[in-house]
């Protein structure tokens, strides 16, 4: 016998079958067992939650020639033939597939004045309604509105507000809800109970979490994880199906964020890689975990939280974290290199202190002890240890006007960029200007400088640069910084110029590159074996020419460097 998949062969034929949606089915059971049948029902919510299943139930449930207390019987010819969508009186039809006017009028309008060939009820099916189109709605509307009596229509739909009001208004509208976790393994439990295959609970709970509360796709995922791991579901082989880097590097990274800790993030995002780990995937995970761990921290049980979190993290902070993953999640999405964008978007997270109101407890305590009278000092809260790697990693070039170190995690309130003289606009190249914004940024947003630094600008009018970007994603950044880098370019500038991003994967005519603070000046390249590593990744524009170089030995907290960061650093400016 040919292998029945696992999704298909557990489909429920009963609503006694049917997880979740305990309404609905209830609803169903005592109108079909009144005799109360609308003759039109929409179902509508999220896709894989029962609507279509539902729907066959009922059909069965109306045909059926010897139905037991409002239940088919799964005996009659009606019943199985309608289990093997052979049935003549039930036609399910895939609306997106059938968008025409004239497929629904051949298919329903017209045939539907006919008697059943056989059983009591002529039912339509149709699936994904949404999908048709306004003349086709118009012609359904027409018989939803005065049907023969021995018509049923079900239509399912995941998107209800595309269906028109005129439709709703005449039918019986149930709204489905996703799947609860714990109904769906409760299902994969019964499943593999069935089929005699052995299981880890954590494998179970990973594939209904992955399945978003729909059950067909959690049957299905059981289904390969089951014939991977040879008749075995493993944990490990579900992470690996779905994708997941695994409980231990997700914490690591949630760990990293929260502690501020540029070289541990780098570390997660290299084993990401060398795995060949879904990015998107493990950022939704980080997004839960670190939800998770607010929750529980409110009392709430659910999902995996972050371990190991410091003592004082305040839980505000672990939702805000969350929040921001969960922005990040949608940036990344679009983006054509998702690990590299993820990874840069995490980075920025590092720059802010998560735990503000750690910091705003701790300020309050210094003011306290200053009136007092007693020395003071802004000690580091603990899980925010003062961190090398932090500390280093947004230093790539300080540029000449903001020579103050870059601010290290527990210096807090960072002090306002000084004032710096208006220019008259005549006075200023405009690479000057340019320059001296790199540098500001340098020390207030270290990721943003590195992509600043890829960019090529045309000059092409005097008050309206245009920014070229050679990835997508950068182009964003810059948009989205856009007011505070116009702000900043004003002060330098003496006279306000509008930056236009611009994404363009080919060279732009007139665009130049524009050269780093402090090259040509007291500039220092690492040309050693630091950067032969890590050549084949360097993303910023380089010209050897103008610098002078040192080497690692010499230099033995660059060769520090470089261990943190191997594969990152291709160029450090000195500053004398
Ligand atoms: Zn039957």
């Amino acid at each position: 016998m040919a292998y029945e998949n696992l999704a298909t062969k557990y489909r429920p034929a009963h609503l006694g079958e049917v997880m979740g949606q305990e309404t609905i089915k209830t609803t169903l059971h005592n109108a079909v067992k009144l005799g109360r049948i609308a003759h039109s029902y929409v179902f509508y919510g999220p896709r894989g939650c029962g609507k279509t299943t539902i729907a066959r139930i009922l059909a069965k449930t109306l045909n059926c020639h010897h139905p037991k207390d409002g239940a088919p019987c799964d005996k009659c010819p009606s019943c199985l033939e309608i289990a093997e969508s052979k049935s003549l009186d039930v036609i399910e039809i895939d609306a997106a597939s059938n968008t025409g006017v004239d497929k629904v009028r051949s298919v329903i309008i017209e045939q539907v004045s006919f008697a059943p060939s056989r059983d009591k009820y002529k039912i339509y099916i149709l699936d994904e309604v949404h999908m048709l189109s306004t003349g086709a709605f118009n012609a359904l509307l027409k018989t939803v509105e005065e049907p023969p009596a021995h018509v049923v229509f079900v239509m399912a739909t995941t998107e209800q507000n595309k269906v028109p009001a005129t439709i709703l208004s005449r039918s019986q509208c149930f709204r489905f809800r996703p799947i609860s976790e714990a109904d769906i393994v409760a299902r994969l439990k019964e499943v593999t109970a069935a089929e005699k295959i052995k299981t880890e609970p954590e494998a179970l709970r990973l594939i209904a979490r992955s399945a978003g509360g729909a059950m067909r796709d959690a049957i299905t995922m059981l289904d390969r994880a089951a014939s991977f791991g040879r008749g075995e579901v493993k944990a490990d082989v579900v992470n690996e199906l779905l994708g997941h880097p695994g409980f231990e590097v997700v914490n690591s990274m949630a760990l990293a964020l929260v502690n501020r800790d540029a070289a541990a993030l780098h570390g997660a995002f290299d084993k990401l890689n060398s795995e060949g780990y879904d990015a998107l995937a493990t950022l939704r995970e980080l997004r839960n975990n670190l939800a998770a761990a607010f929750l529980a921290a409110q009392g709430f049980g659910e999902g995996e939280p972050v371990k190991n979190l410091p003592k004082d993290l305040a839980p505000a902070a672990l939702a805000r974290l969350s929040r921001k993953v969960n922005i990040i999640v949608d940036e990344v999405k679009f983006s054509d290199s998702p690990a590299l964008a993820a990874e840069v978007a995490l980075f920025t997270l590092i720059e802010v202190p998560q735990d503000l109101d750690g910091l705003v407890r701790r300020l309050e305590g210094m003011a306290e002890s200053l009136n007092s009278g007693a020395p003071s000092e802004l000690a580091p809260a603990s899980g925010q240890k003062k961190n090398e790697a932090v500390a280093a990693y947004p230093a790539p070039a300080p540029a000449p006007v903001a020579a103050r170190p870059a601010a290290a995690p527990a210096r807090v309130p960072a002090p306002a960029p000084a004032p710096v003289p208006a220019v008259s606009a005549a006075a200023v190249v405009p690479s000057d200007a340019w320059k001296k914004l790199l540098g500001q940024v340098a020390s207030k947003r270290p990721s943003l400088y590195n992509v600043l630094l890829a960019v090529k600008i045309v000059f092409d009018q005097p008050a309206r640069w245009r920014l070229i970007c050679g990835v997508k994603f950068e182009a964003g950044m810059i948009e989205t910084a856009r007011a505070e880098l116009e702000d900043m370019l004003a002060r330098f500038a003496g006279t306000r110029i509008s930056l236009v991003p611009e994404f363009s994967a080919a060279p732009v005519a007139g665009a130049e590159a524009m050269p780093e603070p402090g090259e040509g000046d007291e500039a220092a390249v690492v040309d050693d074996d630091i950067e032969a590593e890590a050549a084949h990744e360097a993303p910023a524009p380089h010209k050897a020419g103008a610098a002078k170089t040192v080497s690692g030995d010499a230099e033995p907290e660059l060769k520090h460097l470089a261990k943190v960061f191997h594969g990152r650093i291709t160029r450090i400016n000195k500053v004398k």
